[in-house]
């Protein structure tokens, strides 16, 4: 039988993989520079963790947990998202003691969705949390590292901020049962998906993709109609401040999110060259959600970011490292190869070794590889103690004295 990876997974390799690696190295040295420390939880946890503070009636809960009995019998989940773990382990750890405290993580997240382009079941997320200010240049300084990220990254696409406030608890009440009073009017024009959410979930109904929505979500209920004062006071002063940064976004009335723990400031960063998964941040605040996980009552505001749809659109901007592939024309070479290739190791140069002693076919898995340079040693390079260096992007070549390789690679 031959294994095939378990649907909506998939494996880590060569590009794919050194995109990601230069992901993390960018998100590691910004985390630094913005004084977010690292977090690292286990990718399992309590269900009970999950289950409330993400919203019975949410998609993540009604459907997409990893959810399994251990041994005990007591039930655990494959980590859906990060805010949870990563305040669990704040709380656990006695960590918000001194407040405000800046949190990062990395890692795997698990959700059972239909898989699609962008959309996996085990993908990976970037999260960082900001818990125990009310203030809104907390949710800036977010913003401003998605968008120093994102620039990082792709200095040229543009990239889109989607703002809106949830306002406070009361707003979301009222607002959650004006929508449901609209949605019943439409019931029976409704996708099937959304009249199902009219009751339980009406926020979700908004943001809705389904055709038959799109027009009955134009003329729903807007939110700012529903701001409490202080409501629109913070999401005045965080526009304000945006401007101020300058950061360029545009308010989105119909953006909620999708999980019970939001209010106040939502947003999420797009792009249109993504196709339908365009999201590639998303986050907001969540001030009632440490209290609500057994910690103290603080606040918190925190984004996630897709790994995966990050490093699709980092296609063409990778920086991939000068391979150097080793060709040894006759096994007899091997201690000249053996010591040019530790010389350019002490000097950090990568190079790949094969074993294989055959021009042709050497150079053939160098280009296989898509190593940049081919070093070949030969008879003549023996005798006059120098080595041929093989351009294979530009396909030229030149002889330089042992000695002056590494200043000719380097
Ligand atoms: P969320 O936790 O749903 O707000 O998602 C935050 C970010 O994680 C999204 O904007 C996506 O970039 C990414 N993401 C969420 N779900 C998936 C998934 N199933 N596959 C790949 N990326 C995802």
């Amino acid at each position: 039988m031959k294994f095939q990876p378990v649907r909506g997974t998939h494996d880590l390799y060569s590009y794919e993989l050194a995109k990601y690696r230069c992901l993390e190295e960018v998100i590691r040295s910004l985390a630094k520079i913005y004084g977010f420390n690292e977090i690292i939880t286990p990718i399992f946890e309590h269900t009970e963790l999950f289950k409330k503070p993400l919203g019975q009636h949410s998609d993540i809960v009604l459907k997409e947990m990893y959810t399994f009995k251990d041994r005990n019998n007591s039930s655990l989940t494959l980590r859906p998202e990060y805010t949870t773990p990563m305040i669990r382990a704040a709380i656990s750890n006695s960590l918000l003691e001194k407040i405000p405290k800046k949190f990062y993580g990395i890692g795997p997240m698990f959700r059972r969705e239909r898989p699609q382009k962008g959309r996996y079941r085990q993908f990976n997320q970037i999260n960082f949390e900001i818990l125990g200010s009310h203030d809104v240049a907390a949710d800036v300084e977010l913003i401003l590292l998605a968008d120093d990220i994102l620039k990082n990254l792709f200095p040229n696409k543009k990239i889109l901020l989607q703002l809106n406030s949830l306002g406070d608890n009361d707003t979301l009440k009222i607002y959650k049962e004006n929508l449901s009073l609209y949605y019943e009017k439409y019931k029976n024009k409704l996708s099937d998906e959304s009249r199902a959410k009219i009751h339980t979930n009406p926020l979700r109904i908004l943001d809705s993709k389904k055709p038959q929505d799109l027009e009955i979500n134009n003329n729903a209920p807007r939110i700012y109609n529903f701001y409490s004062e202080n409501a629109k006071i913070k999401f005045d002063n965080l526009q304000t401040l945006l401007k101020d940064a300058p950061i360029d976004f545009e308010v989105n009335p119909k953006l909620v999110r999708g999980l019970d723990y939001y209010c106040h400031t939502v947003f999420e960063f797009k792009s249109d060259d993504l196709g339908t998964q365009d999201t590639l941040i998303g986050g907001g605040r969540y001030d009632g959600l440490t209290k609500l996980l057994g910690g103290p009552d603080i606040p918190g505001v925190g984004w996630a970011g897709g790994v995966e749809r990050i490093i699709m659109l980092m296609q063409n901007n990778i920086k991939i490292e000068k391979k150097v592939y080793l060709v040894l024309i006759n096994e007899s070479f091997k201690s000249y190869g053996l010591r040019l290739i530790n010389l350019l190791r002490k000097n950090k140069i990568p190079v790949f070794f094969d074993y294989k002693y055959n021009l042709k076919k050497s150079l053939s898995n160098a280009n296989h590889l898509n190593s940049e340079y081919a070093i070949i040693i030969g008879e003549d390079e023996i005798k006059n103690n120098t080595c041929t260096i093989k351009n294979l992007y530009k396909n030229s070549q030149k002889t330089v004295a042992f000695e002056q390789v590494v200043k000719t690679l380097s």
